[in-house]
């Protein structure tokens, strides 16, 4: 009995100190379980919307801070993650490769792991990092040096540590991996330095890499570490060698869709940013300047690595449109399945899911410039004014002409997500309205060196403000309402079936927007720039909702104009978590 009873309590303590694992089946079902959050994207379809509603339209007043977490450390840089929540532990990673584990009831860190970066590392827009993946008893993220890194989820101690890609040919990571099938799926950084975009899956117990796929046309990918096939085909919409180089990078990470079993990645601008390099025609003579498949969204089989479709939003793109962004699998309201993008060259894209095939695009920005409209082909209808001039043109052949062209590079929606609402149909998507002066000069490749062949400044539209947060009807394009800020917006979107609309401003402000009008219902202080990504979930018959505050990102170093008149916002650090007061 005495023994009994000694080996019942030692069970009893192994329990409550295991920590449950998180499976691939509670991944694939994260958008409609509420008492975690275990996905990037809340549900890999990255839809963003909890049906959680204990916090509504009337009762998120009542919002007040349950705890905040600082992330310390003495250089404050943007934190631009999405918190992971699992078995009463939050995962979070911060600016400079950092990653902490946070009791969810008390605010308390459990652990924190910092990533020892070498020197000469080449991230171009900020040391952020957007979050992590929690599968089985691992938490995984990748590093500003192109490494991806299991961590021990209980201890924060290294499993295994990765090398993506060779950091001094300006290879970086910043992304969420995405968990599929028992693999970790990432893309990479480095669109800026000539490198060249690639998506690599490994198995999840223990790091070893079971395919790649180069996404520029002309790289091999490989499979159980032999080559597979080739990406395209070679030389057909690149001139000579610039495909060594094409740039591409797959940098926001991916979504999945099992309906389909497809993962989708976007892959950056084609590099140079000087397409007259890429290719000296106009688009009417033919697609081979295309410069596949860099400014693309790409559908790819992630059981081989094979890709299955392609759309590619701007084609011989000369903008820096880089087209990683996000790719949400959603249902219209006809029943419909579909893909929705809203592009960084000011264009919402609605795809079919099934094949990739362009349904429709809209312009979700104001006074696009560089193209009329998408034609029905799915093809820009290019204005060849706005395209920055050729330099081997100019008189001294060093400079080209510059044009100004909306939106600016750093794009009408940058990496920010958007969210979806089951409630309204409607897609939230925090935009920018600005512009930029661009010219072209020449450049020649050079290991781990900028690789643009431009010049550029960015300067605001409108005196009163630049970010735009909008409800947009997908069926239509219309932007149902507006939300206009001072400071360009950076933070990601988050929409619930209590009829709201969170989201964060660099100002500080986190802030609560009713989903069918706009009105501002709610805001708090958080004391430094929102760039981050909210969440939700209920936890003791409670619902809570984070977001991590600290302002950088890519506005402050490349904004230009737009960077000088935001230059008094304050840096910081924390994770600020809510929930209504009794
Ligand atoms: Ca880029």
């Amino acid at each position: 009995m005495k023994k009994l009873l000694v080996a019942g309590f030692a069970a009893l303590l192994a329990s409550s100190t295991a920590m449950a694992e998180v499976s691939q089946e509670a991944i694939g079902k994260d958008a409609t379980i509420t008492n975690e959050v275990v996905t990037n994207g809340m549900g890999q379809s990255l839809q963003r919307f909890s049906p959680l509603k204990q916090i509504n339209k009337d009762t998120v007043k009542k919002l007040v801070p349950a705890w905040v977490f600082s992330m310390g450390g003495e250089k404050q840089r943007g934190n631009e993650a999405q918190p992971i929540i699992h078995d009463g532990v939050m995962y979070v990673t911060g600016s400079y490769s950092r990653a902490y584990a946070i009791d969810v009831k008390t605010g308390e860190e459990i652990w924190q792991y910092d990533a020892r970066l070498p020197e000469g590392i080449l991230p171009c827009c900020d040391v952020v990092n957007r979050g992590g993946a929690l599968y089985n008893d691992k938490f995984y993220f990748g590093t500003l040096d192109a490494r991806i890194i299991a961590l021990d989820a209980k201890t924060g101690k290294v499993v295994w540590n990765k090398k993506i890609a060779n950091y001094k040919a300006g290879y970086s990571y910043t992304a969420a991996p995405l968990i599929v099938k028992g693999m970790v799926i990432t893309g990479n950084s480095g669109g800026e330095f000539g490198i060249v975009g690639e998506v690599q899956a490994r198995d999840a117990e223990t790091g070893e890499m079971v395919w790649t796929r180069p996404v520029i046309e002309g790289h091999m990918g490989t499979y159980k570490g032999k080559e597979s096939t080739m990406t395209g085909t070679l030389n057909a919409t690149w001139p000579g060698d610039l495909w060594k180089t094409g740039g591409g990078a797959t940098w926001l990470g991916g979504s999945y869709d099992a309906e389909t079993d497809t993962l989708v990645f976007g892959a950056g601008n084609p590099a140079p940013w000087n397409s007259w390099l890429r290719n000296a025609g106009t688009p009417t003579e033919g697609n081979k300047g295309d410069n596949l498949y860099a400014a693309s969204r790409i559908a790819i089989n992630p059981d081989n690595g094979e890709i299955k479709w392609h759309y590619q939003t701007t084609p011989r793109e000369g903008w820096d449109f880089d087209g990683v962004n996000e790719v949400v699998a959603y249902t219209d309201r006809e029943g419909n399945k579909r893909w929705a993008t809203a592009d960084r060259n000011g264009f919402f894209y609605v795809l079919n899911r099934e094949d990739g095939k362009f349904i429709n695009a809209y312009p979700f920005v104001k006074n696009i410039s560089w193209a009329k409209g998408i034609g029905k082909d799915g093809r820009p209808i290019y204005n060849e004014d706005n395209r920055p001039g050729d330099p081997s043109k100019s008189a001294d052949g060093k400079k080209g002409e510059t044009i100004f062209a909306i939106p600016s590079f750093l794009g009408g929606k940058n990496w920010m997500p958007m969210a979806f609402s089951q409630n309204t149909g409607n897609f939230y998507v925090p935009s920018n309205e600005w512009g930029m002066d661009i010219w072209n000069e020449p450049v020649t490749y050079k290991k781990g060196a900028a690789y643009l062949g431009s010049g550029f400044t960015i300067k605001p539209l409108f005196e009163d403000y630049i970010g735009s947060l909008k409800a947009i009807d997908p069926d239509t394009g219309e932007v149902k309402w507006e939300y206009k800020n001072n400071a360009p917006l950076w933070a990601g979107v988050m929409t619930t079936a209590g009829g709201l609309v969170f989201t964060g401003t660099p100002e500080g402000l986190f802030k609560a927007f009713d989903d069918e009008t706009g009105e501002e219902l709610w805001s708090f202080q958080t004391g430094s720039g929102i760039v981050g990504q909210p969440v939700t979930w209920e936890m003791d018959g409670e619902q809570y909702i984070a977001v991590t505050s600290g302002w950088g990102g890519a506005v402050p170093l490349w904004g230009g104009e737009v960077a000088k008149k935001v230059n008094y916002l304050n840096q910081g650090g924390s994770v600020w978590v809510f929930k209504l007061s009794k």
